[in-house]
């Protein structure tokens, strides 16, 4: 649909002499060849000391696409941060041709309270962009990151995991109606791309509509880092720099089987209908058959005849679950998604070659 051909690798005939561009953002300068690590300062606390998100600029020798990978959007969520600080780390402006840009904690009031929101009244910083000026403090802060570093840039990669309480498989979240989002979340070689534009003030949205094409990346649980998530992650980064020829030694990653579903015909949320301790049969990863058991809902005194079993309705994907085991009526056991007969066989064929499931 809109096609930004920003986002194209230059042509490998014409980038030899040429010269990337400076960064620049608000007050500074990353020259092509350099990195930097910035403090940039985002609000002020109530004793008026600034608050500052860390940032590094890795600005190639080579021209190429400008990347932002950020995470911590919602402060608990850990994953990601290790993703990008990795990254961050790791990668050399030598190589690169592009830029990159890491924000790997973008929400420091709640990274620092070790809570979702900003301790701010509670607000959802991924629900404020692209921001305003004069505006709520969450909207505030959401502008000078989004001006900053995330309107320079060609694409982008928000790094989230699963609510507290609950965990899910490595997934990506994309408007796959853009062709050019669509060539991102394929590019960055997860298993299930879960498709939709995303609610209004997320990143990835309100990125993409500024012709900034972005994804979301959930993996895992809050309050953890979780090693093999995070190496697939490192593996879907590469992959992505591959894609769009930031990295040209890399290349792009097929995951063996992908599976994308549309949220617009999901009603897969398995709900509890009655209240109590949660016994989970199956884990997040685990492909069930119809009509097998996933949990069962039991009393505090454990009594057979009380015992509520939940089954699965069809043959499918466990791509989240619950890991409070309590529930009140209504609330989510896990998610479960079908599989095309293709995707069900290459999945199946994957299980027995590897003991996979807790990678997922
Ligand atoms: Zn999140």
């Amino acid at each position: 649909m809109s096609d930004d051909t920003a986002t194209e690798p230059p042509d490998d005939g014409r980038e030899t002499d040429e010269m990337n561009e400076p960064f620049t953002y608000n007050g500074g300068r990353v020259d092509p060849g350099e990195s930097a690590n910035i403090r940039y300062g985002i609000s002020e606390t109530y004793l008026g000391d600034p608050v500052r998100i860390p940032v590094t600029v890795i600005n190639g020798e080579h021209p190429g696409p400008t990347v932002f990978l950020s995470a911590a959007a919602h402060g608990d969520e850990l994953n990601g941060i290790e993703v990008v600080r990795e990254v961050a780390h790791d990668w050399d402006h030598s190589i690169l041709h592009g830029t990159l840009v890491c924000l790997p904690v973008m929400n420091v009031p709640g990274f620092i309270a070790q809570e979702r929101y900003l301790p701010i009244y509670d607000r959802d910083l991924n629900r404020s962009f692209p921001g305003r000026e004069g505006s709520t403090s969450a909207r505030r802060m959401a502008h000078q990151i989004f001006t900053n570093f995330i309107e320079p840039c060609d694409l982008g990669v928000d790094f989230h995991t699963s609510t507290r309480g609950r965990t899910n498989m490595l997934h990506v979240r994309a408007n796959m109606e853009r062709s050019d989002v669509a060539r991102l979340a394929n590019a960055f070689s997860s298993n299930v791309i879960i498709a939709g534009e995303g609610p209004s003030g997320t990143l990835r949205r309100e990125a993409s509509e500024a012709g900034i094409p972005t994804i979301t990346v959930e993996m895992g649980e809050a309050h953890r880092f979780q090693r093999r998530l995070i190496d697939r992650a490192l593996t879907g980064v590469a992959s992505v720099f591959a894609e769009f020829g930031l990295h040209r030694e890399s290349s792009v990653h097929w995951p063996g089987w992908r599976t994308v579903i549309d949220t617009d015909d999901e009603k897969t949320w398995l709900r509890a209908d009655a209240g109590g301790i949660v016994d989970m049969k199956r884990g997040r990863g685990a492909l069930v058959e119809e009509g097998e058991v996933i949990c069962a809902i039991t009393n505090p005194f454990k009594e057979e005849e009380d015992i509520v079993t939940v089954e699965a309705p069809f043959t499918g994907l466990i791509v989240g679950v619950l890991e409070n085991p309590v529930v009140y009526p209504g609330n989510p056991l896990c998610h479960l998604v079908g599989l095309s007969p293709d995707t069900l066989t290459a999945l199946s064929r994957e299980r027995t070659t590897e003991s996979s499931r807790s990678e997922l």
